[in-house]
């Protein structure tokens, strides 16, 4: 018993992360499933849940053939989350033993209204992953782009959050009511929910207004942001419709690369925390001479300002 506590601190097990920004197409889920597939492929356990009645990250994982049958299974989050079976039966192999997925199911939309009039209805998924919570080193969850009730779910649940930021004219606008739902959350429900970080994505180099947000980001939240930044790639829109991750479709595109160090980044940040040293800053310093790095793309404009 000691032997696995101490194992839960050394390594995280356990770490709930949620994937949340209520604004839509910000890659969310493009995010989940390759943090998922990446955190598996650095020997550690995962359970990726698809929370979002869409199913995308269910469709991103798994191929065509094997989500038919899965979706008409009866075996979803759903059936879980209005305790129709238990966790265990919905869960399935994604990934041979490193990575499990939750999927989620059409029916999924009706749970909201179902769990409304619920007592406790903020705490059903909690609940539920209780049982498997210690059996996973991370449990990352996709979520739907809005702060309905399956939001604030897996809000409650979590241990933190990653933001997804698009590098569009709008990201900074939106992110003031998510941020406001995590401080509730915090005072009523989940007092120990931090934000993990924010990730900017879809990041184009050759589009001043990507520089812009890139640096707004930074300036309001240099504690939070990633250094690792997630470029437009056309790998990355390929590789769901083959139910891969691009990590696994196209190891080498640019892609990969960037979801490569914010996976790395991210196991820097949670085992840095769990060991309360300075691993931390340390992973920062390996990310920021990487390619895809806010530093290094700052530094490269700086350059080009002084010729
Ligand atoms: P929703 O709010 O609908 O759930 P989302 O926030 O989960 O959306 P994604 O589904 O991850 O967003 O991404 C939206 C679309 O953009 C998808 O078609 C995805 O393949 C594509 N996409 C995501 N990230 C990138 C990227 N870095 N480069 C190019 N295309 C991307
Ligand atoms: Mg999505």
């Amino acid at each position: 018993m000691f032997h696995v506590k101490h194992f839960a601190r050394e390594a995280g097990v356990g770490r709930l992360i949620v994937i949340a920004n209520q604004k839509g197409g910000v890659g969310k889920t493009t995010t989940a499933v390759n943090l998922a597939v990446g955190l598996a492929a650095n020997d550690r356990k995962v359970l990726l849940i698809d929370l979002d009645p869409q199913g995308n990250a269910s469709s991103g994982i798994i191929a065509d053939t094997r989500l038919t049958e899965l979706k008409s299974s009866g075996k979803t989050i759903y059936e879980a989350l209005v305790g129709r079976i238990g966790l265990g039966e919905v869960i399935r192999t994604a990934r041979a033993d490193r990575l499990d997925l939750a999927p989620s199911g059409p029916d999924l939309v009706g749970a909201e209204i179902e769990l409304a009039t619920r007592e406790g209805r903020e705490r059903v998924l909690k609940q539920i992953l209780a049982p498997v919570r210690d059996t996973y080193a991370y449990i990352v969850i996709d979520t739907p782009p809005s702060l309905g009730l399956l939001t604030l779910n897996a809000l409650v649940a979590a241990d933190s959050v990653i933001v997804p930021m698009q590098c569009e004219y709008y990201a900074l606008e939106g992110l003031t009511a998510l941020l406001e739902t995590i401080k509730r959350v915090r005072t009523a429900l989940n007092p120990a929910l931090q934000i993990e970080g924010l990730v900017l994505t879809m990041f184009d180099g050759r589009n001043r207004l990507s520089h812009e947000i890139a640096r707004e980001v930074q300036k309001h939240f240099p504690e939070k942001v990633f250094q690792s930044v997630i470029p437009r790639n056309v790998r990355l829109s390929e590789s769901p419709s083959h139910g891969l991750a691009v990590l696994e479709y196209d190891p080498r595109s640019a892609g990969a690369e960037a979801y490569r160090n914010l996976v790395a980044e991210l196991i820097a940040r949670v085992d840095g925390k769990a060991a309360a040293g300075p691993q931390g800053a340390h992973a920062d310093e390996g990310a920021g001479r990487r390619t895809w790095s806010l530093r290094a793309l700052f530094a490269r404009d700086d350059e080009r300002g002084k010729r």
